[in-house]
């Protein structure tokens, strides 16, 4: 089976894990962990970050900390995984869905100016799959409009607009370290600020609100999400190969748009660039034309041995958040990505022959059920 993606760690990950290790740094409160996050801190052009346990709980404690009212409203987009949902009404806040861009998967500006209201506290902006929003449009007119903005990089590791990474913008940010992230720690996070204010109230909250002098007598109920000296190991390595990860990704991933190119009509590539800035390729995801079976297709691949994986599902349409909400909102381009959207292997554990192999099995399948 050629799996839709494989981690792939190098000697010098592995070293620096055991350096980690023969430091005695196992915990989330060694030394190590502070030197991650100012390698981050420095990576992505911010002055403070927290290493967290995961993505997930990054975006929680990053809502938290904006100590908006109980059901403020959020903008966040429907096309994006649940946990940007399930953060947001974990602190009691109402989401305000928001369509995406056939061809980017993120939202613009314009979608953004069609659903917010005097009620809108703030906005999530999540780069998707590799590719960046308009994210110095977007944060000024929020700005402007007194909208708080978090902005979700998880997917968008190295990427650079107008010269700023992806994980600057915003009055944080968010990452994630899972596997399958372009940096990874195996699982882990980081919240990223330049505001001390933030920075200060985000620690305290991952580390259970212990303070000095009276260590055990806690001001508020917070959370464990540290993430571990052994992770913090792995990602100050992980940190120093992104370029190479990137490189990687973005040739396959030109592989792959030239041999789909006989496809057209019947299967929407990703875009290999938006306004002079590249894919960096964190999936390689397909829109199939509406009249041919996702189901089939993937079940074709997958007796060939191929692994394919469904796009997100519209957080709008999610069963957990149905049953609660008051009405549905029509978001046709989210919906149809859920609907006809699918990713493809990509990352070290394929070459040029497995990318040949895999393109002709879809195209085969394809034009037998169009
Ligand atoms: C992966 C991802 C997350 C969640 O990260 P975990 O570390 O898996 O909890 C959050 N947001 C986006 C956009 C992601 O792709």
């Amino acid at each position: 089976m050629i799996k839709v993606f494989e981690p792939r760690l190098t000697l010098s990950d592995k070293l620096s894990v055991l350096k980690a290790l023969q430091n005695n740094y196992i915990s989330g409160t060694s030394p190590i962990i502070e030197e991650f996050e100012n390698e981050i801190a420095e990576k992505f052009d911010r002055k403070y970050a927290v290493a967290v346990s995961n993505g997930s709980v990054a975006l929680e404690v990053a809502f938290k900390s904006l100590n908006l009212p109980k059901g403020s409203e959020v903008v966040i987009p429907s096309f994006t995984i649940i946990s940007c949902l399930s953060a947001l009404l974990r602190a009691d806040l109402k989401p305000i869905f928001c369509d995406v861009d056939k061809e980017s998967s993120n939202v613009s500006l314009n979608d953004i100016k069609k659903v917010i209201s005097p009620n809108t506290k703030a906005l999530l902006m999540v780069h998707t799959y590799g590719l960046p929003c308009e994210a110095v449009e977007i944060y000024k007119f929020c700005k402007n409009n007194n909208i708080k903005v978090i902005e979700d990089a998880a997917e968008a590791h190295g990427i650079k607009v107008d010269g700023k990474p992806c994980g600057s913008f915003g009055d944080s940010s968010v990452f994630s370290f899972y596997a399958n992230k372009h940096v990874t720690t195996g699982e882990g996070g980081a919240v990223l600020t330049d505001s001390e204010e933030t920075y200060k109230l985000i620690k305290a909250m991952i580390n259970l609100d212990f303070k000095d002098p009276e260590r055990f007598n806690h001001e508020n109920f917070y959370w464990n999400y540290r993430l571990s000296g052994l992770q913090a190991g792995l990602g100050i390595s992980q940190l120093k190969n992104i370029h190479r990860v990137i490189k990687l990704k973005q040739n396959q991933g030109s592989v792959y748009s030239e041999l789909f190119k006989k496809s057209e009509g019947l299967i929407q590539t990703p875009l290999e660039k938006i306004k002079n800035v590249n894919n960096n390729y964190w999936v390689y995801g397909l829109v199939l034309n509406e009249k041919i079976s996702r189901k089939e297709v993937r079940a074709y691949l997958y007796n060939n041995k191929i692994e394919t994986r469904d796009f997100f599902w519209p957080l709008h349409l999610q069963k957990a958040y149905i049953k609660s909400a008051e009405k549905k909102s029509n978001l046709p381009i989210s919906e149809n990505l859920g609907r006809q959207g699918f990713y493809i292997p990509l990352g070290k554990h394929i070459n040029l022959n497995k990318q040949k192999y895999i393109v002709g099995k879809i195209l085969e399948v394809v034009n037998k059920l169009s």
